[in-house]
């Protein structure tokens, strides 16, 4: 019911209906109110995600804390979610079937495995270019040392989904509410201070220890953006377009900032990275020279560069490139 409901809002978010009060959300694990305009409780009782959120919200272990509470909801509503966001029915995903023989409790913690979202310690000795989960806990120890070498505070929480994980949570950023989640497909995002890969990520992107990093970097700059009272995903899910324009490419400046303590050949082949993800005409992350030349800001110009990007804001520290 309360993911439901938070589906609710993500719906009502996607089709701009604007967050005014009424019925109050309570969330009693995670000790927070919010207040829902009527429209998207009516739409809420009427829903089908309803029903099937009745069982699934019974199914959330009680004092659930974050990013606990976003797991394990199913194939079901996965395909809900998917097709009340696209209009497109979907076919079911193929399931990895828990084993009948198996005595119940085994089977639960098989069914976690491919929902459960799993918090990524950073370490360093996992810097061989292995596995995505590997490449992830690299990425994250030397996004760690970066930013410890900026002297920025703000540590990077990485989590990796798992192939099923679904869910969304409200956040709460500078008294604006908005909502946080994951699905299969997402790609590497960050929300509320979470920056998230996916098991499924074995695409171009996460091809390397270094191309990880580069990644993973752009990632936390959302987070010093939220950090800063910015919003990034409140813009990312309503826009407007320039809005989103200007932390992508703070993102991809801080990235460019990251790659000048590299080689200069790994910093050209992070450039040429950033520079192959762009898509002409694309509105949001920006093209291919727009991406490249947010890049080459950071790179030439340091983290301190990167804030102009966001003008009433200082995002990123100012730190000497000498
Ligand atoms: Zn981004």
């Amino acid at each position: 019911m309360i993911i439901g409901m938070m589906i609710g809002m993500v719906f009502a978010t996607l089709f701009g209906a604007s967050i005014a009060s009424a019925d109050t959300l309570e969330i009693p694990q995670i000790g927070i109110s919010i207040e829902l305009p009527a429209e998207i409780s009516n739409a809420l009782a009427s829903n089908p995600i309803a029903e099937i959120d009745r069982t699934l919200g019974q199914a959330l272990p009680q004092g659930s804390k974050l990013p606990d509470i976003a797991q394990n909801v199913g194939d079901q509503l996965v395909a809900t979610v998917q097709t009340l966001i696209t209009g497109d029915a979907l076919e079911a995903p193929v399931h990895e079937p828990t084993s009948q023989d198996a005595s119940l409790s085994q089977q639960w913690e098989q069914a976690v495995s491919y929902y459960e979202p799993e918090v990524i310690q950073p370490d360093e000795s996992q810097c061989v270019d292995g596995t995505i989960k590997q490449q992830v806990a690299c990425a994250t120890s030397r996004t760690n040392n970066w930013y410890e070498d900026q002297g920025i505070e703000q540590e990077s929480t990485t989590i990796l989904l798992p192939k099923y994980a679904l869910g969304v949570w409200p956040f709460i950023n500078d008294g604006q509410v908005s909502v946080c989640g994951m699905m299969p497909g997402m790609g590497p995002h960050h929300c509320d201070g979470l920056t998230m890969f996916e098991e499924n990520d074995i695409h171009e992107l996460l091809t390397s220890d270094n191309a990880t990093t580069s990644v993973a970097i752009h990632e936390s700059a959302h987070g010093l953006q939220e950090a800063a009272g910015l919003n990034p995903a409140i813009a990312t899910l309503v826009g407007p377009a320039e809005t989103i324009y200007s932390y992508e490419q703070g993102g991809d400046c801080l990235s460019g900032a990251y790659s000048a303590s590299l080689s200069p050949e790994e910093g050209i082949a992070a450039y040429q990275r950033v520079y192959g993800i762009g898509i002409e005409g694309e509105k949001s992350h920006g093209s291919p020279s727009e991406r490249g030349d947010a890049f080459l800001n950071g790179y030439y110009g340091g983290t301190g560069a990167c804030n102009m990007y966001t003008p009433d804001h200082t995002v990123f520290p100012k730190v000497s490139t000498n």
